[in-house]
């Protein structure tokens, strides 16, 4: 089957359409500036990349230049949308009501709108997108896939935060975590390469991107993770501060004369190893910068490798040891550097870092060496594809 992967932000659409028998990616793009003026980038497989202007007034538009590529005499890769069999949605905020996936009804569609306030920015985006693809595509089953639903297995002890307890009562104010789609693809994955059963281990999985965030995996479940009722908590990520003292806050808004608008703004846009650094929100710019001898380029690095490490080591004492642990993502696949950094922190847990294997880039490969106690991989994620599978799996 032919399953259609939509990742839809407020202005901008990702997608892709992947073959579930072979696991090919058929086609590829992106939709930006939907609602500005429109531009889609589109790539056949083995075919040339094109990006062209279109108007995109609305996410449907957008949509239906998608359907038009994929479906068109000369670079598409389908005949008509009869060969699409399945949409696969990635809805970043299920709540507490989603703990899988799951096929998209009325019902469904109502109950991820109930959850709009704990993501703002994103849910509404992902609703527009699931409205638009059923408006063009009737017929075609759509499944939503969660950040938040492999999360769902956290024991209360791990996401209950130490506030009065009538804001989890009213609000639902506790511990969601991100990236749950990544962390269940990578931790599944390192567990058939170990050749453990994955309900008898224990891994750590590093989601290291733009956004980052650590996932502890016990036997097959999430039982704790960093991000938090936001994905602002835990690591210190591009421009995100991750995990600071609250009253921070009240402090600088006091010094700056700021809002709480303009602290969230600075929190999430301004901070992490760009705000650290001055330089850079990218570890290309990041690593060079501090090869060259720039200061506080050096400092952004140690203090996220620093953070990384300490939330592995409390992951492994959380599951009382750890057979494996995952690097991921754009920084975890690709930043040697990082990895040497942080593993060098985890020596009294009896891991040995295979330096030659730890120079390869964006490979799955094994980084630690053969008498490490615990194995230490780079896996690369594929959450479209994990979409993918678990829409097939549903429809
Ligand atoms: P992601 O959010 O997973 O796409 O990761 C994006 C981040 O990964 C970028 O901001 C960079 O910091 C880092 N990154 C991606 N590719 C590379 C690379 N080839 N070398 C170094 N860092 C990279």
């Amino acid at each position: 089957m032919n399953v259609l992967v939509i990742n839809c932000g407020s202005s901008s659409l990702k997608f892709q359409l992947i073959n579930s028998d072979t696991e090919a990616v058929l086609a590829k793009g992106l939709c930006e500036r939907i609602g500005i003026d429109g531009k889609l980038t589109y790539q056949p497989e083995g075919g040339e990349k094109t990006t062209e202007d279109k108007a995109m007034p609305t996410h449907t538009e957008a949509i239906q230049f998608v359907i038009d590529a994929l479906t068109d005499n000369e670079r598409g890769v389908v005949a008509s949308l009869d060969e699409i069999g399945a949409v696969g949605h990635r809805v970043v905020h299920g709540g507490e009501k989603f703990a899988t996936s799951t096929i998209i009804t009325e019902e469904v569609f109502k109950a991820i709108e109930e959850c709009n306030d704990l993501a703002p920015l994103h849910n509404p985006a992902n609703l527009i997108g699931i409205e638009a693809c059923q408006k063009l595509m009737p017929g075609t089953p759509m499944v939503a896939v969660f950040d938040t639903a492999f999360h769902q297995t956290m024991p209360d002890k791990a996401f209950m935060y130490g506030l009065p307890y009538e804001y989890y009562e009213k609000y639902k104010v506790r511990r969601y975590g991100f990236h749950g789609t990544s962390h269940s693809f990578v931790s599944k994955r390192t567990a058939e390469i170990i050749g453990k059963s994955y309900e008898d281990t224990k891994t750590v999985v590093c989601h290291l991107g733009n956004g980052a965030s650590i996932c502890a995996v016990l036997n097959g479940k999430s039982v704790d993770t960093s991000m938090g009722l936001t994905p602002l908590e835990g690591l210190v990520m591009g421009t995100r501060s991750g995990d600071i003292d609250p009253a921070i806050l009240e402090f600088i808004a006091k010094k700056e004369d700021m809002d709480i608008t303009a602290l969230m703004n600075m929190l999430n846009k301004k901070s992490g190893v760009q705000g650290v650094s001055g330089l850079s929100s990218d570890f290309r710019d990041l690593t060079a910068g501090a090869e060259a001898g720039n200061k506080r380029a050096q400092i952004a690095i140690d203090v996220f490798a620093y953070r990384v490490a300490k939330y592995v080591g409390s992951y492994a004492a959380a599951m009382n040891g750890v057979d494996a642990i995952a690097f991921t993502a754009g920084i975890g696949e690709n930043v040697c550097l990082v990895r040497e950094k942080v593993c060098e922190y985890l020596g009294y847990l009896g891991i040995k870092l295979d330096k030659e294997a730890n120079a390869t880039r964006g490979e799955e490969i094994e980084i630690s060496t053969v008498d490490s106690k615990v194995k230490v991989y780079v896996v690369p994620t594929n959450e479209e594809l994990a979409i993918a599978r678990e829409t097939v799996a549903l429809v």
